[in-house]
């Protein structure tokens, strides 16, 4: 079998191989089954303990009390910009959003063609480069809901804690952080997050769902655009994404089986230090974008003294076997994205690379 790379894409990103392999084993027949994933009903007795399996197991990791709703859904987070207002703004009709990146602001874009919406803080001004203080927020106290983008994947900062937002519903995109740690989901009305990060390939949508937050869905909504329909059928309105969601419940099982969320979060904290440290060691070569307190764990964004040198480096990282570390195109520079399943030994090898570069372009 060919070499494997270190990929440090922001997303669709490295999955376990542990679950690579597995899929692969099995992609031909599923041990019983005589068929592939790929080529059974979902509305099979197989299917239906996939999807099972991935939510008790999603329920389980992430600690979901039966107040709330598991769905797999299609369109993307992208889409979710749009379900969300479309759901469970009226009948107010206003929502807080609080702009920490080019996603938030997509969903700010959506949310405006529903109804009124409060920009409770945003931090544009710096380019992203750190998440607003709680002081600072701006927050509407009967608004539908508070919206906020827990890691911001183009510009690498992320919420140490959830914003505090009293009584008003919590909504919380969380495609590039979910999973990589335990958060408490009864401070939440509703979570989203596209599966290709930290949960499986692309083509899935995860959506938890608290049940009061039902009520507001109105029957006059598109019978796909409707929270209900997903929740009356199982996410099995339409036919579901058998293979992202089978994916899905492979890696939380490798989760469960690797120490649960509270094992992640060590170490994905121990792999971002490792890089941080780097790049605080560095006597100001490489340049992180992220104020220190707003750094995320999943991508490490900085720069270096020039795009050139930043092309240079890009180049000999990506010759040398690190793939994936060109920064958004929106912003330039690099990023470093090292989701739960990014090897520990990826990071240091990284590290030696980049101490490399610096002292051969110092
Ligand atoms: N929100 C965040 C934080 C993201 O990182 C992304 C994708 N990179 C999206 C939303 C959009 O996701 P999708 O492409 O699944 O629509």
């Amino acid at each position: 079998m060919e070499k494997r790379i270190y990929n440090f894409s922001a997303g669709p990103a490295v999955l376990p191989e542990e679950v690579l392999k597995e899929a692969q084993e099995n992609l031909f027949t599923l041990p019983g089954v005589g068929m592939s994933i790929l080529e059974i009903s979902h509305r099979s007795k197989t299917f239906d303990k996939i999807i099972g399996d991935a939510r008790d197991d999603l329920r389980t990791l992430l600690d979901i009390s039966q107040d709330y709703e598991i769905l797999f859904l299609q369109g993307g987070a992208s889409l979710q910009f749009s379900m969300v207002p479309l759901n469970i703004m009226p009948p107010v009709n206003k929502a807080d959003y609080i702009v920490t990146g080019s996603w938030s602001k997509k969903a700010v874009k959506e949310a405006k063609r529903v109804g009124e919406v409060n920009i409770a803080a945003t931090a544009e001004d710096t380019k992203f480069n750190r998440i607003p203080k709680q002081a600072e927020l701006k927050l509407t106290a009967d608004a539908a809901y508070a919206h906020f983008t827990s890691n911001n994947t183009i510009y690498g900062t992320e919420w140490q804690t959830e914003p505090v937002v009293g009584s008003v519903p919590l909504v919380c995109d969380a495609s590039s952080d979910i999973l990589h740690k335990k958060i408490d989901i009864n401070k939440y009305a509703l979570v989203y997050a596209g599966a290709q990060k930290n949960m499986g390939p692309a083509g899935v949508t995860l959506v938890i769902i608290r049940k009061d937050m039902l009520e507001r869905s109105s029957d006059t909504l598109h019978t796909m655009l409707n929270y209900k329909t997903h929740v009356e059928n199982g996410s099995m309105y339409n036919t579901p994404t058998t293979f992202g969601i089978y994916i899905i419940n492979l890696v939380a099982k490798w989760l469960k089986k690797n120490g649960g969320l509270d094992a992640m979060y060590k170490l994905n904290k121990e792999k971002a230090e490792i890089l941080y440290k780097c790049i605080d060691d560095s006597d100001g070569y490489y340049k992180g974008h992220a104020e220190k307190d707003s750094r995320s764990l999943m991508n490490v964004t900085f720069n270096l003294q020039s795009a050139e040198l930043e092309q240079k480096l890009i180049a000999e990282a990506t010759a040398a076997g690190f793939s994936g570390l060109k920064g958004h195109r929106s912003v330039g520079g690099l990023r470093a994205s090292i989701y739960n399943a990014f090897p520990k030994k990826g990071v240091e090898d990284l590290v030696d690379f980049m101490k490399t570069f610096q002292t051969n372009n110092g």
